[in-house]
């Protein structure tokens, strides 16, 4: 096998796995990447790794920012990469029933254009959309920036299909139903640990007669929460719903040369507004999509709310900008880290009532962190997939590169970030997942029993250990 295959196959998307591979710092490289094409060469490809002890990493695009795709393991014979890249297979369109069967190696853009020239969407659109594929959503518990409106990933499985060195688990229903404890959904959010993900029946909607973004400013982060969550509670809800704190929003109107899209149109109006308001502007986006009367009468209620809020709307051309640029952001990351920046993202999930504190909580121990190191940080954060109980917070950090190594300044603003997220109601992690990144905090949330019934079901379906070793479980439980 070619080694530029192999070791494009062992690093994800992180900063430390971006970085390790521009400098040739690669710990773990996998032995060799495996192309099934079916059900049946799933399998051969595991049957031979417990005859041969090898590990077995599930990979659908490698856009893992948690080190869940990272070849980790000193304790089998070689590690297999196991690529679901040619299994992208529609198995069945139903638009009568509103569900739809895939395999698993499928990517965003093939799965939308296939349900759209029936009628249908997913509305999973996550930032990595283009490269990332339908196991890895599932395997990740995926949230897409409509997930205001279409829920994450988990929402919509109804259904899975999974190989595991212990056999194949399988199930689909087209409807809720009661027949007891649902053994199936812990696949969700596996994170290639417990099997591989090889089709999944989804529930979908129809595709909207109608979309309507718009870009909003509003003078005060605080005020413009209070806004956010009564939007939120519906009844119409948003697709989307984003804000950006001052910080963000400055950094996404800077570039002063660019004359068009969404900077050239802010820019004009944040400049007006931002003298009335005298810092502090907040760049928000509200997105509703569905039939026509939905969407204007979500607009009909979000204009007044907004008003009170002291907000302005700046309107659908920068709305609908946002929209047309939102995947291609994170290529601005590859150039800035060119010239030798460190750019990490990071996001946590809580409820609206402890929102604010775990936000002044990430800031106040980041910049302390990064003081200890003392380097200059920028810490851009937006608030998004907010749900009527509370919403995700997705920071941006912008500091220097280490001219040596690759785990600094990452390991010290990490602990740090995780200390507030711990302390703070956080989630470890609202869509991102566990991955090697954030296991070692993952124990608490698996005590007593639960961790027990949890390897209980590790060891029956993967005996051997072999499947993603060293990600996303807490530790095994001792005897
Ligand atoms: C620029 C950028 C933006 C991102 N934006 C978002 C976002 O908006 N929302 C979001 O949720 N995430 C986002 N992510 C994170 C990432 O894209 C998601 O976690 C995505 O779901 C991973 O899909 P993938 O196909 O690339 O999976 P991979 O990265 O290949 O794998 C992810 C994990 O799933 C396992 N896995 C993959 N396929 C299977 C399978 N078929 N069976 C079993 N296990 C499997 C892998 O072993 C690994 O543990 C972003 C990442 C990047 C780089």
């Amino acid at each position: 096998m070619e080694d530029d295959i192999r070791v494009s196959h062992s690093f994800g998307r992180s900063y430390v796995d971006v970085l390790s591979a521009r400098r040739g710092d690669a710990k773990w490289v996998t032995d060799a990447v495996a192309y099934p094409t079916s059900v049946e060469e799933v399998r051969k490809v595991l049957d031979l790794a417990m005859q041969q002890d090898l590990a077995v990493i599930p990979w659908g695009g490698g856009t893992s920012v948690v080190g869940g795709v990272t070849p980790e393991t000193d304790n089998h014979r070689g590690v297999v990469t196991l690529s679901l890249e040619r299994m992208n297979r529609t198995l069945k369109i139903s638009p009568r029933d509103q569900l739809g069967s895939f395999e698993c190696g499928i990517f965003g853009p093939d799965l939308e254009q296939r349900l759209q020239a029936r009628g249908l969407t997913l509305g999973h659109f996550p930032q990595s959309f283009e490269f990332s594929t339908l196991g890895g959503w599932i395997a990740t518990r995926s949230s897409g920036q409509a997930s205001s409106l279409y829920g994450d990933i988990s929402h919509r499985v109804m259904g899975l299909t999974v190989q595991t060195p212990g056999g194949e688990v399988r199930w689909e229903r087209p409807i809720e139903e009661a027949t007891g404890p649902s053994v199936d959904s812990l696949f969700i959010g596996s994170e290639g640990t417990l099997g591989i993900l090889t089709d999944a029946t989804l529930s979908l909607s129809p595709r909207p007669e109608s979309a309507t973004y718009r870009a909003l400013l509003l003078k005060d982060w605080k005020d413009a929460l209070v806004f956010l969550q009564e939007v939120a509670a519906g009844p119409v809800v948003p697709a989307v719903i984003r804000l950006s704190d001052p910080a963000e929003t400055r950094l996404t109107l800077a570039g002063r040369e660019a004359p068009l899209g969404l900077k050239g149109v802010l820019e004009r109006t944040y400049l007006g507004y931002h003298g009335v308001a005298q810092g502090g502007t907040c760049l928000g986006i509200l997105g509703f999509e569905g039939d026509r009367s939905a969407v204007d009468a979500g607009w009909k209620r979000a204009v007044p709310l907004l008003a009170r809020a002291g907000g302005i709307d700046v309107g659908r051309g920068a709305g609908e900008s946002w929209r047309k640029e939102r995947f291609s952001l994170p290529y601005l990351r590859d150039l800035l880290m060119d010239h030798g920046l460190f750019v990490e993202t990071l996001e946590t999930g809580t409820a609206w009532s402890t929102l604010q504190g775990l936000y002044d909580a990430l800031h106040s121990r980041l910049q302390e962190a990064a003081r200890s190191l003392r380097l200059p940080l920028f810490i851009g954060t937006h608030l998004s997939h907010a749900t009527s109980h509370g919403a995700c917070l997705y920071l941006t950090l912008i500091t220097q590169q280490s001219p040596e190594g690759v785990d600094e300044p990452f390991t010290t603003l990490k602990r740090a970030a995780m200390g507030a997220i711990t302390s703070h109601h956080g989630s470890l992690s609202h869509h991102h997942g566990i991955g090697s990144m954030h296991r070692p905090w993952v124990s608490p949330l698996w005590e007593g029993v639960a961790r027990d019934v949890l390897w209980s079901m590790k060891s029956k379906l993967d005996p051997k250990g072999l499947l993603n070793p060293g990600k996303t479980l807490p530790l095994r439980p001792q005897p």
